[in-house]
């Protein structure tokens, strides 16, 4: 079983990446920005809660956010794996996530972290909620605090997995292909 997490700021093509590896290697994709996003456009009482935090782009809080994630998980038993797109993004997710594995005799396989810098994020942004609307990407002082909750409460999770022999950085600039390639070796090789 390939457990993987997506590391990286919003923009860095984490749900593009995802969308390959997920046919190529048979995994469950589960994005817990989408599944948010999901929950808004359906008016459901995780959308409501959900959608303050996300108009200002600062992080939902952790327990919601976890019980959601945990509920995806559970939907799929027969999953062969799963990537976790957007989760973790705070120390305590990570810590749940490990725990909430264990318990079912999972595990992480390794996280792999897209590195670009924030210029050519805060522009992928932009283009990207031209096309699809999504008013968080529209603002670039919504975008840059979503750096920095990133900065401040992702950041140090790298130190957890490195600590975990379980950390993976690769360049995320270039073309999808060749990202998805730098991803395959990564992923070839656990
Ligand atoms: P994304 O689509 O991954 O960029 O996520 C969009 C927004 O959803 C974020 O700015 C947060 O408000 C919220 N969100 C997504 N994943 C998480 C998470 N793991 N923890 C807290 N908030 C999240």
């Amino acid at each position: 079983m390939i457990n993987l997490v997506l590391f990286g700021k919003p923009g860095a093509g984490k749900g593009t990446q995802a969308e390959f590896l997920k046919s190529k290697y048979e995994l469950v994709h589960i994005s817990t920005g989408d599944v948010f996003r999901h929950n808004i456009k359906n008016a459901t009482d995780l959308g409501k809660l959900a959608q303050s935090f996300m108009d200002k782009g600062d992080l939902v809080p952790d327990s919601v956010t976890i019980n959601m994630l945990e509920a995806e998980v559970e939907k799929n038993p027969k999953a062969k794996g799963f990537i976790f797109d957007g989760f973790p993004r705070t120390e305590a997710q990570a810590f749940a996530l490990d725990d909430f594995l264990a318990k079912k005799g999972m595990q992480v396989s390794a996280t792999i972290a897209l590195e670009a810098n924030d210029d050519e994020l805060v522009s992928r942004l932009l283009k990207r909620g031209e096309i699809s609307g999504r008013s968080d990407d529209q603002d670039e002082n919504k975008i840059r605090n979503r750096f920095d909750e990133y900065n401040q409460k992702t950041a140090p999770l790298r130190s957890y997995y490195t600590t975990q022999n379980k950390f993976h950085s690769i360049n995320g600039i270039g073309s999808i292909e060749e990202i998805t390639g730098r991803l395959t070796a990564v992923i070839n090789t656990l």
